[in-house]
């Protein structure tokens, strides 16, 4: 093998498959694997000598030795879930960086030289501790993450790489459980993440319990009879439920059959139920009036109108219903609230600007192949500006967060306070960085430096200037500048620090806000803060 170069790999590392990618001459490529292919199932198959077999292999063999198989081990990231196979425990991240492991082994293989840095990329919904399991996942196979790509921002990059000039896009990936928006521009060679929205509480399966309860009501009212008190026939609903939306993306029309769904006094039961696509349209109204609203919010959110994108890339399998398409183009086209449901499209509606020439399977691997590629520097030409996932802010000596630079802050970003000293003659002061983080307060210390203060005066006399300032690569520095004496102390954080949790820290008291400081008369200045 050659000596370590400075190559960088992308990886999407996927709930059923994982891809990984690199950028040759110019442009991202995928990674073959052993057997040739460029998707390799995300499984893990273990024997009892605990030789691990990873890929299209394990999954050939899953149904046969089921015990000794993992599948879908990302769906578990961040949870306390164990996995026990032949006597020896396995958390989510061990199996995760089973198949970390055996892309890099042969991704090594194929390049012909050892691999350290990766690009890894995530839900965009995944919270602290399902970045920070992936985190661990990497660790654990021998990889340094230079930095945790959320998927649709991926996706977005994969597109705007392919594209003659410069694009704004709307991404919306909508899937089984979340929906994920991403708003994102491409100019001047420079991507920049310009606003992210979206809900954990509303997917695919939300949209199939509508159908259920409508199945539900049909019975009810025509049979008397409540389905719900049959598990067997309500297992049978949810997976009939499911498939008649999928239908009804590429049909007007499906009949929900089931026979022998479940056993009346007068025999059993045959469920033949024909459902219209208007009529579906129509039981998933609130659902659609909530992903307008969380649409719309992140528009206002980031300042930006709803004319704003030319381009709408849909990622995710719910983003195949003919409404979802229908819906963003009236929000885009239009700024006005939507009827639910949205009803025929106009001609103005139609617009083209839904992008489907990307290949969905690769599209997020080769994202992170991009932003590998602009990290190393063999994409030098273009530049990819992020925005601050949490808040970051200091600790004052009272115990509370005060932030200076809010999550969803395009990078670059600078925010200066001025803070005083709390006690006469006080010879030193600290600065402890912290994110916070999740809707719960959750704080993360990002790190900590102590200034020296060469005059030391009464309290409140001595003026220390903190500054944060992250540049377009994360990297946030942190400084403290005694203005008196004009000596300074810095820190530098990497981005990586903030990608996930590593220890949570008791924070005092609530958080304050400049705002809230001035209101209360704390800030006579309006600036200045005790530390
Ligand atoms: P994903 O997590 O991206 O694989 O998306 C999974 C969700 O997409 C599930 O709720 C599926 O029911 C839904 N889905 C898949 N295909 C379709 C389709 N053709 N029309 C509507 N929903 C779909």
């Amino acid at each position: 093998m050659k000596k370590e170069n400075n190559i960088i790999i992308g990886i999407d590392l996927g709930t059923t498959n994982s891809l990984v990618s690199y950028i040759k001459n110019g442009s991202p490529r995928i990674i073959p694997n052993p057997r040739g292919g460029r998707m390799t199932p995300s499984v893990v198959f273990i024997k009892e000598n605990g030789e691990v077999i990873v890929g299209e292999l394990a999954k050939n063999q899953a149904v046969l030795n089921g015990e000794q198989t993992v599948s879908n081990v990302k769906l578990a990231m961040g949870k306390d879930r164990e996995y026990r196979i032949h006597d020896r425990k396995y958390s989510p991240a061990d199996i995760s960086a089973l198949i970390l492991s055996h892309l890099k082994d042969y991704a090594q293989q194929y390049l012909g030289c050892p691999l350290a840095d990766a690009v890894i990329t995530v839900p965009a919904y995944f919270d602290d501790r399902q970045r920070e399991d992936t985190l661990k996942a990497a660790e654990k196979a021998g990889l340094n993450v230079l930095k945790l790509l959320n998927e649709p921002t991926a996706a977005a990059l994969t597109f705007g790489f392919s594209q003659k000039g410069d694009a704004r896009f709307l991404v919306v990936d909508f899937g089984g459980g979340t929906l994920d928006i991403t708003l994102m521009d491409y100019k001047d060679r420079v991507f920049r993440v310009r606003g992210v929205g979206g809900s954990t509480a509303i997917g695919g399966t939300s949209l199939d319990r509508r159908i259920v309860d409508y199945i539900l009501k049909d019975v009810q009212d025509t049979y008397n009879l409540d389905l719900r008190k049959d598990p067997i026939a309500f297992q049978q609903l949810t997976i009939h439920g499911e498939k008649a939306k999928t239908d009804l993306s590429s049909t007007d029309e499906t009949r929900i059959m089931i026979p022998y769904i479940t056993l009346t006094d007068k025999g059993p039961l045959h469920l033949n139920l024909p459902l219209h696509r208007d009529r579906f349209e129509l039981l998933i109204r609130d659902e659609l009036g909530e992903i307008e609203k969380h649409i719309r919010r992140t528009f206002e959110k980031s300042g930006l109108g709803y004319d704003w994108p030319d381009s709408l890339i849909l990622v995710g399998g719910s983003t195949r219903l003919p409404v979802m398409e229908k819906l963003l183009r009236k929000i885009i086209n239009k700024g006005k609230p939507v009827n639910h449901p949205p009803g025929p499209e106009t001609e103005t509606d139609k617009k083209d600007i839904v992008k489907k020439n990307i290949n969905p399977d690769e599209a997020v691997a080769r994202g992170a192949g991009i932003l590998a590629g602009i990290l190393e520097g063999s994409l030098s030409n273009i530049e990819f500006h992020d925005m601050t996932p949490h808040n970051l802010g200091v600790e004052d000596e009272q115990g509370n967060f005060v932030p200076l630079i809010p999550g969803g802050t395009p990078y670059p970003a600078e925010e200066s306070r001025l803070f005083t000293t709390t006690q006469d003659f006080q010879e030193e002061v600290c600065i402890h960085v912290l994110q916070k983080s999740g809707k719960e307060e959750n704080y993360i210390s990002l790190g900590r430096f102590c200034l020296q203060i060469e005059e030391p005066r009464k309290k409140g006399e001595n003026n220390i200037d903190v500054n944060f300032s992250i540049n377009t690569h994360g990297l946030l520095s942190v400084s403290a500048l005694d203005i008196e004496s004009g000596k300074m102390g810095e820190i530098l954080i990497e981005e990586k620090q903030f990608m996930g949790s590593k220890s949570t820290v008791q924070v005092q008291g609530a958080e304050t806000s400049k705002e809230e400081d001035i209101k209360n008369g704390k800030e006579d200045t309006g600036k200045t803060r005790s530390i």
